[in-house]
């Protein structure tokens, strides 16, 4: 059942996102390189790229609610921007779509 599925990987993203933003609490919080080249940069690029996983999380867990949400709608596996059914190896593969692959490729 997609609801079961859905809830089990929300709770492991709450879980890493925990992780991630203990880190860095904001995530669109700036950047900024450090100016010798050494442990600054180091640290600035892993920052960063602790800054792009807390977003990657953060847009999934957000597509993980609004599935979860048109499960209880009865709209589930229809693509929110056209309306179209979304193709079922999509949602076997990842049970959290909420868009055809047409509108999840515009969407980024
Ligand atoms: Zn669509």
């Amino acid at each position: 059942m997609a609801a079961e599925e859905l809830r089990v990987r929300r709770e492991q993203l709450l879980a890493e996102l925990g992780v991630v933003t203990t880190v860095e609490r904001d995530p669109d919080a700036s950047v900024s390189f450090g100016k010798r080249v050494g442990d600054g940069t180091t640290e600035a690029v892993e920052r960063l790229n602790r800054v792009g996983t807390a977003r990657e999380l953060d847009a999934m867990l957000r597509d993980v609610d609004r599935a979860l949400q048109k499960l209880e709608e009865g709209t589930y596996g229809i693509c929110d921007r056209c309306g179209k059914l979304i193709p079922e190896e999509r949602l076997d593969a990842r049970p959290w779509s909420v868009l055809c692959v047409e509108d999840a490729a515009l969407r980024s």
